[in-house]
């Protein structure tokens, strides 16, 4: 068979039925032909391939492009030290106090401008793609009036045009009250409906509407007046949901047909039966749980019995690092997992993700072409990726 491309020496994980990953190294093959995937396996049973070019992996992974379905990933400032404080036993009031936490990362998109962001952020987005990540969601949530977080999300549809990556954005200004509300969070949930979801949607800005549902953040009856404005405008919404609390955030998202309700340490089996009736997908964000050093961990049986799709990511955001993950799968009983949806993918539901919109083909021969390759084991020796849980 004449193929353009043919890659050697590899690591191959497919999700094709029976073929699996190929662990060995030197085992796997895959090869190419007019953009699309020709062939995958094991190079042993390989037909008689006429490849025009032909590159040795040298070991490398190849696995299918990994969907990122929760990021926070376009902000501006740093707040790596915050981890090291936690770790020290300063509590999250204790560290916003101080002018850390959420408000600093406010504070400082704030003042960014559009170039700035997109500058910033391109190195985070890099680093995803360069661990095989291929679509990836991006959130407003840290402009907070409407100028900013337009702002965020022209930053996010630049990403795409600027780096070859799919990327879907959420509209999150029910993220937290910004300073200048003090405590009045009905009046703010108004600015966000009336002023900055209009705003962002005029200029088409947002895939989706996304919320957090938290006794730290807005009620359910707030989030109910955000999700009716953004049925209004026909988009769809998704929700941070049962984080720190049960406050039937997942009810209430799967109510409005949500995408998704993200966190979940805190849902009930009432919830699971809402998502699984909706089709709501649950998104489960270890690097969180680890990074909050919580011990409540999600109801993933109750969510497996009752049939929930599930997807895990990286809640990529500007007091998280990947990395965190490496620990955070363990946290959760299970080996560590790569930042994707590859577990709702894995289960048959990954068009129904929030974004992530993955072509069933780019699996297995007929599929698109699109090959990262990486070492894993490096990477995981330097902390910054992990293992496969495939
Ligand atoms: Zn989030």
């Amino acid at each position: 068979m004449r193929v353009d491309r043919l890659w050697t020496n590899g690591r191959v994980a497919s999700l094709r039925e029976g073929l699996g990953v190929l662990r060995r190294a030197g085992a796997g093959a895959l090869a190419a032909r007019d953009g699309r995937i020709a062939w995958v396996g094991p190079l042993a049973e390989a037909p008689d391939l006429d490849p025009a070019e032909t590159i040795d992996l040298d070991g490398r992974w190849v696995t299918p492009g990994l969907i990122d379905c929760h990021t926070h990933l376009v902000y501006a400032g740093d707040r790596a030290g915050e981890f090291e404080q936690r770790l020290e036993g300063a509590s999250y009031a204790e560290i916003a106090r101080a002018g850390g936490g959420i408000v600093s990362t406010v504070r400082a998109t704030r003042a960014a401008s559009e170039d700035a962001l997109v500058a910033q952020s391109r190195a985070r987005l890099d680093a995803l793609m360069a661990e095989g990540v291929t679509t990836v969601e991006i959130k407003s949530g840290y402009g907070l009036d409407a100028e900013s977080e337009v702002k965020m999300l022209r930053a996010a549809r630049r990403l795409a045009r600027e780096a070859r990556v799919t990327v879907v954005t959420s509209f999150l200004g029910a993220h937290a009250l910004p300073p200048e509300a003090g405590d009045d969070k009905e009046g703010y949930i108004d600015e966000v409906c009336l002023s900055q979801l209009p705003a962002v949607h005029g200029e088409g800005l947002a895939d989706a509407v996304d919320g957090f549902c938290e006794t730290i953040a807005f009620t359910p009856g707030q989030i109910r007046r955000l999700f009716e404005a953004a049925r209004a405008l026909g988009l769809p919404v998704k929700l941070h949901a049962e984080q720190l609390s049960n406050q039937g955030g997942a009810a209430l998202a799967a109510e409005f047909g949500g995408l998704s309700a993200d966190h979940l340490e805190y849902l009930d089996e009432a919830g699971v039966a809402a998502m699984a009736a909706a089709g709501t997908v649950a998104v489960l964000l270890p690097g969180a749980f680890y990074f909050l050093r919580d011990t409540q961990v999600p109801p993933i049986e109750l969510l497996r019995r009752h049939g929930v799709a599930m997807a895990v990511a990286t809640r990529l955001q500007s007091g998280l690092f990947p990395a965190h993950l490496v620990a955070a799968g363990h946290e959760h009983g299970r080996d560590p997992v790569p930042p994707d949806a590859g577990g709702s993918a894995r289960r048959g539901h990954p068009q129904r993700c929030p974004g992530p919109r993955p072509r069933r083909g780019d699996r297995h021969a007929g599929g698109r072409q699109v090959v990262r390759s990486c070492h894993l084991g490096h990477r995981a020796a330097g902390g910054t990726l992990l293992p496969h849980g495939l």
